[in-house]
């Protein structure tokens, strides 16, 4: 297991830390305040939430590279299914194909895929899950073009019925396997697999297949299930041994920081919060 006791290369803020994917949430710091704050600290990577770079995708990557912070990827292609999902089939595939794009033209690798929830009309999650494969499917070839690997995210059951038909890694997993593409994989976030008791034995299967590790904790008594993700070590997530099982599966890529926090971190300042984060990656994760 990689020692970050004081190491903060592989440390990469995701910008919803900050607010960022939240219109009137947070500081409102632009991407180069961002990206400075986290050169200051030696925070190693970022990834950022489209409405943030829209239009200025060249620009931002190129800033990155100058202070020395890499662009991990972004968040995040639009819903596949469900119905928070655009409405036609033709509206999800350019959006997909942009999201592609600007994470290429960040100097990004990663898109992250919350693939949506169960299809209106639809009861289950199996058709669901067949219309996220169709999807896939139809934008393999294009990702591999742009040299982008498509991130799958599991998210905790709780989101099934809007935002994600896919809840665990054995689905996630089975996806991947049904898709046998080199540019997909899995994201793991704390948040949504502490809880499950199979996940060392699943994501035994998943080597050289994660794409992504993501940090936060989940509050004892968590207020709010989208918007009160606690900062690591505040919760009860057993967090090194997570990170000791995606690692054990070849994992040498960043821990990113993603917590959603309305009422606590998004209203501190940024600095602190990003203080914070760097004293809790040392010293919890
Ligand atoms: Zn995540």
């Amino acid at each position: 297991m990689r020692d970050f006791s004081h190491s903060t290369a592989h440390l990469a803020l995701n910008t919803a830390t900050l607010g960022h994917n939240m219109p009137g949430a947070g500081a409102g710091w632009s991407p180069e305040q961002t990206l400075d704050a986290c050169a200051r600290r030696g925070i190693g990577g970022i990834v950022f939430w489209r409405p943030e770079i829209e239009g200025r995708a060249v620009a931002i990557g190129q800033y990155a590279r100058q202070v020395g912070v890499k662009v991990v990827g972004l968040c995040r292609a639009p819903f596949l299914t469900g119905p928070l999902s655009f409405k036609n089939n033709t509206e999800i595939t350019d959006d997909f194909r942009k999201a592609i794009d600007e994470t290429a033209s960040l100097g990004g690798s990663i898109l992250t895929i919350v693939v949506g929830g169960v299809e209106v009309g639809t009861k289950g999650v199996r058709e669901s899950l067949k219309r996220v494969a169709e999807h896939l499917a139809s934008v393999l070839a294009y990702a591999a073009q742009r040299d982008v690997r498509l991130a799958l995210e599991p998210l905790h059951p709780m989101y099934g019925g809007d935002r994600s038909c896919l809840t665990t890694t054995r689905d996630a997993l089975d996806l991947c396997d049904q898709l046998a593409d080199p540019n997909i994989g899995i994201a793991i976030d704390v948040y949504h697999v502490w809880w499950d008791t199979d996940f060392s034995r699943q994501i035994a299967r998943a080597q050289g297949r994660i794409f992504g590790f993501h940090l936060c904790d989940w509050l004892a008594h968590t207020t709010d299930f989208l918007l009160d993700r606690g900062m690591m070590g505040d919760g009860v997530a057993d967090l090194k041994s997570l990170r000791m099982s995606v690692e054990k599966e070849g994992y040498t890529g960043f821990c990113e920081v993603e917590i959603f926090s309305e009422h606590n971190w998004w209203k501190r300042d940024p600095n602190e919060v990003l203080d914070i984060i760097v004293e809790r990656f040392h010293t919890v994760c």
